[in-house]
């Protein structure tokens, strides 16, 4: 077994959910498609939402050392349409995509202040962009949108790139100049369809005050920092179903079996979901589950 074999381990194929239709009713579907890190694809009800797009998936020798640029191809090829886009925070593997996605599709950049830094620097018009503190209801057609203030997470420890984004980076952007800047959960929901994003391991209790979710998208690297960090989002929101996202490398191909982040033991973070009392759904990349919108009684 080699040294890299030896640190990065990849799911099996087995441990994947099979493609399903889930929930009851006579509804129309709801497709989710897993993009690899933290970004989601949802379609449905005349709409097409993606959440924290990033799949050029740089090898680590660009990323450290040359401005970051995003894959246009590879967006247009797997993300041919889209509406809004919407992004947790401003670090690289959520924001740098998201511009380069609005330019192609002319779908809206909807986040934080940093994320608008962004676009502009992108040089996306301001009529394509949307900034948000948080606690605002945001119209997407038939869909509703809401970010919630929230926390980033310690990775091995501590926060990486720290910060705010109040002037538009230079562009293309270095790794070191995108900063989180206030990080955002996205509650999204559509016909009684609700869906909570975590797109880092940390969260405002605050924040989650009365929220619930059917489905509940969270990260898995740097859990380990927040105690009792799965129980007790999982009794806050009492999803039925938790896809784990972010525990990737993000630096294999798209197209290949993806690398575990080291430490995130992954079959310890589906058991944690089960103790729980939700079920979890292990997603491959570029894997597709669709949801219908029925309200279970009990789950309200
Ligand atoms: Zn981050």
């Amino acid at each position: 077994m080699s040294m890299w074999q030896r640190c990065f381990k990849r799911p099996a194929a087995t441990d994947y959910h099979p493609e399903d239709c889930l929930g009851s009713g006579d509804c129309a579907p709801v497709q989710l498609t897993y993009l690899g890190t933290a970004g989601f694809v949802l379609q449905g009800y005349e709409r097409t939402l993606v959440l924290d797009p990033y799949l050029s998936r740089i090898s680590p020798w660009p990323l450290l050392t040359a401005p970051l640029c995003a894959d246009a191809a590879r967006l247009a090829r797997y993300i041919p349409v889209a509406d809004d886009v919407l992004v947790g925070h401003a670090h690289y593997d959520h924001v740098l995509d998201a511009p380069c996605l609005c330019q192609q599709t002319g779908a809206r950049l909807i986040g934080s202040s940093a994320t608008v830094m962004v676009g502009r620097a992108a040089g996306l018009p301001e009529s394509q962009m949307l900034a948000t503190r948080g606690d605002e209801d945001i119209a997407c057609g038939l869909w509703r949108v809401r970010g919630l203030p929230s926390r980033h997470g310690r990775v091995f420890g501590r926060i990486p790139f720290p910060g705010d984004i109040s002037e538009p980076p230079a562009w293309p952007p270095r790794l070191h100049t995108l900063r989180h800047g206030l990080v955002l959960n996205w509650a999204v929901e559509v016909a009684g369809l609700r869906i909570l994003h975590v797109d880092s391991a940390d969260y405002i209790e605050a924040s989650l005050q009365g929220q619930r979710a059917d489905i509940l998208c969270l990260c898995a690297v740097g859990r380990q920092s927040r105690p009792d960090y799965t129980r007790a989002i999982i009794e806050r929101v009492r999803p039925r179903w938790v896809i784990p996202c972010h525990w990737d490398t993000m630096m294999t191909p798209l197209e290949s079996p993806p690398d575990l982040i080291p430490g995130v033991d992954l079959p310890g973070f589906l058991e944690e979901i089960r103790e729980a009392g939700a079920e979890p759904l292990l997603l491959p990349l570029l894997g597709r589950m669709r949801f219908r919108p029925a309200v279970e009684s009990g789950r309200v």
